[in-house]
């Protein structure tokens, strides 16, 4: 007990003592002892239960009163009590100021933040943005189901899968097919997920311009080249001795320019593309083509082999697939010193199939490895040029594959060689056409 208190109580009984003391004196003087001290201890039983009433009064009452003065324990318990209470005030002030603060905070969001409960999917709570974004109301979709909310987003599955949920890029806002929305279900409690929905309208176009800009470029660069290219062929060296090695790498470097445009309207066409066409691309003409174009390029240098134990079909394009593979045969050649080893295979694996091609080249570091597909990423840039490399042609392979829902894998160590596999779900294998295939080596 504090100090403060203990006096207090102290005093109170001792003023008890006071008021016994004097009533009995008072029950001697006048010779009635009993009914002196019975009343005087009536007295001070109504006197607490006075006290008591006015501090039930007291913390019932919404109004402040001012603690009375004296230092009884009463109004000891009176002022601890009403201590009590102003801190309790406090705090509350304090906590709902710093609620409001938040909730002003996620309302501002320029992105749409909705609560949602997890088993029934209803939305607690929302913010300004997830009206013009999602087309939310307050206050009637409070308590509604989100996933029937926004139906034509089609989430339902989507909120089902909860924490393995991927985000749901490039989506139409309900609102208006023009806005275009990135989802993400960020599960933040037990009970609660938060559904968060970006407009990327803006970024989309930037990347659209952006797309339509290179398309657009090498696309006017594309009839000059061909323009410069045709004189340059017509020039006669014989004629000039003395420019013969001038005009030779001007005729490189002016195919290299063409291929570097025809690398980049690949990759535009590419990256416009949803989805594939879905023809039978009969691997086993497939794999001669690439044997054929290898051993071409590497003009004996290489020992090149082929193995087919796969023995399917593929669904796909035949020309995008065509150039993915050639592209991945042409950097084995490219990156592998002469007398080094190129191994096509095509094999399977689970219900899906595999394409690799494997080389005992320079190899690759592996810091460089997840950087690779991206456009105009080289190991070295040097050797990329010298060996007539646009530095995209992995970058197209990607895009191909992905439109395939297929992916690429690459593994490589350096000064052993490279492994490029490119990996196809079972929905694109199919039972090749008769006598299509043939193991070779
Ligand atoms: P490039 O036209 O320069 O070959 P790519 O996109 O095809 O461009 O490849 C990107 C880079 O990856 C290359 O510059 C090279 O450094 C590296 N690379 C690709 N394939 C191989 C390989 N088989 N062996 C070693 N390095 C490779």
């Amino acid at each position: 007990m504090p100090p403060r208190a203990r006096s207090a109580w102290t005093r109170t009984l001792g003023q008890l003592v006071l008021v016994l003391a004097a009533a009995l004196l008072l029950g001697l003087v006048s010779g009635q002892v009993g009914l002196a001290l019975a009343l005087a201890a009536l007295g001070v039983v109504a006197w607490h239960y006075w006290r008591l009433r006015r501090v039930l009064a007291r913390l019932s009452s919404r109004q402040r009163q001012p603690v009375a003065e004296g230092n009884g324990v009463w109004n000891e318990l009176e002022r601890q009590l009403r201590e009590n209470q102003e801190n309790m005030r406090a705090r509350k002030r304090r906590l709902v100021a710093m609620l409001r603060a938040y909730r002003a905070a996620a309302a501002a969001l320029p992105d749409a933040v909705a609560v949602v409960e997890r088993n029934s999917q209803r939305v607690q709570w929302f913010n300004e943005a997830a009206t013009s974004l999602l087309g939310l109301r307050y206050p009637q979709d409070i308590g509604q189901p989100l996933g029937e909310r926004l139906q034509t987003l089609q989430i339902s599955h989507w909120l089902t899968a909860g924490r393995n949920a991927e985000p749901l890029l490039d989506a139409p806002s309900p609102v208006s097919s023009d806005i275009r929305l990135d989802l993400r279900l960020i599960p933040y409690s037990e009970d609660l997920w938060l559904v968060v929905a970006r407009n990327v309208t803006k970024m989309m176009r930037l990347e659209q311009v952006r797309r339509d800009f290179v398309a657009n470029v090498s696309h006017e660069l594309r009839t000059p080249l061909t323009v410069v290219h045709g004189y340059l062929d017509m020039l006669d060296p014989d004629e000039h001795p003395e420019w013969a090695p001038m005009l030779s790498e001007m005729q490189l470097q002016s195919q290299r320019m063409t291929q570097l445009v025809e690398d980049l309207l690949t990759l535009s066409r590419l990256e416009a593309q949803d989805g594939i066409d879905s023809e039978t691309v009969a691997m086993g003409s497939m794999l001669s083509t690439l044997r054929r174009e290898a051993e071409a390029l590497s003009q004996g240098r290489h020992v090149i082999t082929l193995e087919d134990s796969a023995g399917v079909d593929l669904r796909g394009s035949t020309k995008e697939l065509h150039s993915a593979f050639s592209n991945l045969v042409s950097n084995a050649v490219r990156y592998t010193p002469a007398d080094g080893t190129i191994a096509i295979r095509f094999a399977r694996e689970g219900g899906g199939a595999v394409l690799s091609v494997q080389d005992s080249g320079y190899g690759i570091p592996a810091a460089h490895l997840p950087r690779l597909t991206e456009r105009f990423y080289r190991v070295s840039t040097s050797r990329s040029r010298e060996s007539g490399g646009t530095g995209l042609g992995l970058a197209i392979v990607k895009h191909v594959l992905n439109l395939h829902h297929a992916r690429l894998e690459i593994a490589s160590e350096v000064g052993r060689g490279s492994l490029f596999s490119c990996h196809f779900g079972a929905e694109r294998v199919q039972a090749p056409d008769a006598a299509s295939h043939g193991a070779a080596s």
